[in-house]
C-alpha cells in the first residue's frame, strides 16, 4: 500500500475537506397533491409518479 511521504499540514488537510460538507437533500413538489417528495420517486402521500397514480392509497 502507498504510504504518504510527508505529513499533511492541518491547513492542507482542512482545505482538502472544504468540499466534504453534506448538502441538503433535493426535494421537489408532487404534481398531483403539491406535497414535497424526493425527485424521481413515487409521492408518499398520494402514490403518484409523474401524472399517473401508481399506488392506490386508502
Ligand atoms: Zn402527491
Amino acid at each position: 500500500m502507498a504510504v504518504p511521504r510527508n505529513r499533511l499540514s492541518n491547513a492542507r488537510k482542512n482545505s482538502k475537506r472544504a468540499h466534504h460538507a453534506k448538502k441538503p437533500k433535493a426535494t421537489s413538489l408532487c404534481t398531483q397533491c403539491q406535497s414535497p417528495r424526493l425527485p424521481h420517486t413515487i409521492c408518499m402521500s398520494c402514490g403518484a409518479y409523474g401524472d399517473k397514480i401508481v399506488i392506490e392509497k386508502k
